[in-house]
């Protein structure tokens, strides 16, 4: 499995993208950043799409995804979250003004997007990828998602306040690759991330203690808000016992199995 930081940010500044990850070639774990980063011949691999939840820093990029595949692609992009999710960006995006129902071009027959619901705690697979999302807090409806192949499992938090049924999840898991885990905050902005639904670096130790694994699990912090990067990414290296650190957009990580 390999995973290509296409964005790590929660927001955008030069040289913050919005949150996208590349896993192999043709799956997307969130759409905040896509065409940005991926040429067309890369963006006309990608056949499913994961997302978390409808915020717009996780869904910006796939209208103009879609509209550079449309006509040019055999079969549709198949696009997986909760019905709630779905549903949103049916309602508020592919309505036919804000952007083009993609669910009834080129063909009704034969659109360019697919719309796949998933249920929490219910696994699916993609590409031989057993894919697990899981509810977390934060906004109407939000899901982690766990992907697993026969080496081990990669968590995506998505954007999430402090949590149980997820670490409960990962504590159950055989092996873990990496954890990939939201911190939009620093440490003195805790009350800040408390209010919007997100973690701060104060929320990591005790968040991933909950899983009951041990510092051998690499855990990859992403979502800084532009501003507090720099922040976040010095106080990641003083939490204890963990092998913790903040990604950035560009990295590229290869898990075996
Ligand atoms: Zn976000
Ligand atoms: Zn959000």
């Amino acid at each position: 499995m390999q995973i290509t930081v296409l964005g790590a940010a929660g927001g955008q500044a030069p040289g913050q993208s919005l949150t996208g990850f590349l896993i192999d070639d043709a799956m997307l774990l969130d759409a905040g950043t896509v065409g940005s980063q991926l040429d067309l011949a890369a963006q006309r691999k990608i056949k499913h799409v994961l997302i978390t939840h409808a915020h717009l820093d996780h869904v910006s990029a796939l209208p103009f995804l879609l509209d550079n595949l449309i006509g040019r692609v055999p079969g549709p992009v198949m696009v997986y979250g909760l019905p709630e999710v779905l549903q949103a960006l049916r309602d508020n995006i592919f309505n036919n003004k804000i952007w083009p129902d993609f669910l009834v071009l080129p063909t009704p027959e034969q659109p360019v997007l697919k719309l796949q619901p998933v249920a929490s705690g219910k696994p699916f697979s993609i590409n031989g990828y057993s894919v697990t999302p899981v509810s977390v807090k934060h906004s109407f409806a939000a899901a982690a998602y766990l992907i697993s192949n026969p080496g081990g499992t990669v968590i995506f938090t998505g954007d999430t306040g402090t949590v149980t049924e997820l670490w409960q999840t990962v504590s159950g898991l055989a092996k873990v690759h990496a954890l990939f885990m939201e911190c939009s905050f620093p440490r003195e902005q805790r009350e800040m991330a408390k209010m919007t639904e997100h973690l701060s670096t104060d929320d990591i130790a005790s968040e991933v203690a909950k899983t009951g694994r041990g510092a051998d699990m690499p855990v990859y912090l992403y979502h800084c808000k532009p501003e507090y990067c720099e922040e976040i990414a010095a106080q990641a290296k003083t939490i204890n016992h963990l092998r913790v650190r903040l990604v950035t957009g560009g990295e590229v990580f290869n898990f075996i199995g």
